[in-house]
C-alpha cells in the first residue's frame, strides 16, 4: 500500500477520532483540538509548587522555619530515618496533580510519563544538583504488581533526570519482597507494620558506596521512603535521598513560583 495512499487515510481516521474523542488534558481535562499532547501548558507550568520553609528532612511545607535543633516534623515519618533528605514538588491535593497520577498508574496513559519527568528533573536540578548522586532508584513494585501493570512507573519518572544528569536508573538494588496494601488505606499505626520486611537489597554490597535517589509518584507518610532507604543502606548505600512528585498532605494556599 503506498504511502501517498495511506497517509490521507489515516489523517481523516486520526480527525474522525478527534471528533469523537477530542484530546483533553489528562491533569484539568481542558480540551485541546489538534493537539497530541497529554497535558496542557497551564497544568505544566502553572500548578502551584511546594514553598519553603520546608521541614529539611521529609520536605513538608511548614508554617514557620525549621526547628533550628533538627527536630522531626509533624509529617515526619516515625523511627529512625534512614534518608537524609526527602523533597517533594506538588501536594496530592490539587485535583490536577491527582488526576495527572492517576492517568499514568491506573489509566496506564504511559504518554503523561515523559512530561512528569521533565518536572521532576528540574525538581532534581533545584533539590539534589549539588548531592552526588549515582544512582536513581525507583520505588519497585512487587513483581505480581508489574506483571499487571507492566511497567513500574516510578522508573518511567526517572527517564528524564536519567537522560539530562546521565545517572543510570537502578532496578537491580532492591526489590519488594511482599505485594503490600497500598499506604494511603491503611491507619497510619498500620503503615509502618504493612512495609515491616517488604524490601530487601538484591545482593548484598548491591548498592556499595553509592549516593541513591529513590524516585516515586507520591509520598504519603515517608513510610515506603524511608522502608527503601533502609534496604538501601543495607545493600550498602553511603547516602540516600528522595524525590517524588507529590505530597498528599494539605498545603497552605500560596501563588505558582518557579523552582
Ligand atoms: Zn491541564
Ligand atoms: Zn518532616
Amino acid at each position: 500500500m503506498s504511502r501517498s495512499w495511506l497517509s490521507p487515510c489515516k489523517e481523516i481516521a486520526s480527525s474522525l477520532l478527534e471528533l469523537i474523542y477530542p484530546s483533553v488534558c489528562a491533569g484539568c481535562g481542558r480540551e485541546m483540538p489538534g493537539q497530541d499532547a497529554l497535558i496542557c501548558s497551564d497544568c505544566l507550568h502553572q500548578i502551584p509548587r511546594i514553598q519553603p520553609p520546608l521541614c529539611p528532612q521529609c520536605g513538608a511545607p511548614l508554617s514557620a522555619p525549621p526547628d533550628p535543633t533538627g527536630k522531626r516534623c509533624r509529617f515526619c515519618p516515625p523511627g529512625p530515618h534512614f534518608f537524609q533528605q526527602s523533597r517533594s514538588l506538588y501536594s496530592y491535593k490539587d485535583p490536577r496533580v491527582k488526576n495527572l497520577v492517576h492517568a499514568l498508574k491506573f489509566r496506564y496513559q504511559t504518554g503523561v510519563a515523559a512530561p512528569l519527568s521533565r518536572l521532576l528533573s528540574y525538581g532534581f536540578d533545584f533539590y539534589f544538583s549539588k548531592m552526588n548522586i549515582d544512582a536513581l532508584a525507583p520505588v519497585p513494585l512487587h513483581k505480581s504488581r508489574l506483571r499487571e501493570r507492566e511497567f513500574n512507573q516510578a522508573a518511567l519518572l526517572c527517564g528524564e533526570i536519567s537522560r539530562r544528569r546521565r545517572i543510570p536508573i537502578r532496578e537491580d538494588l532492591v526489590y519488594r519482597r511482599r505485594r503490600t496494601p497500598p499506604q494511603a488505606s491503611l491507619h497510619p499505626e498500620t503503615r509502618m507494620k504493612n512495609l515491616e520486611d517488604a524490601f530487601f537489597p538484591v545482593e548484598e554490597n548491591a548498592a556499595a558506596g553509592l549516593r541513591v535517589l529513590i524516585v516515586d509518584d507520591v509520598m504519603t507518610t515517608g513510610a515506603t521512603i524511608n522502608a527503601v532507604s533502609k534496604a538501601l543502606r543495607r545493600a550498602g548505600a553511603e547516602a540516600v535521598f528522595a524525590l517524588t512528585l507529590a505530597l498528599t498532605i494539605d498545603l497552605p494556599a500560596r501563588s505558582s513560583d518557579s523552582l
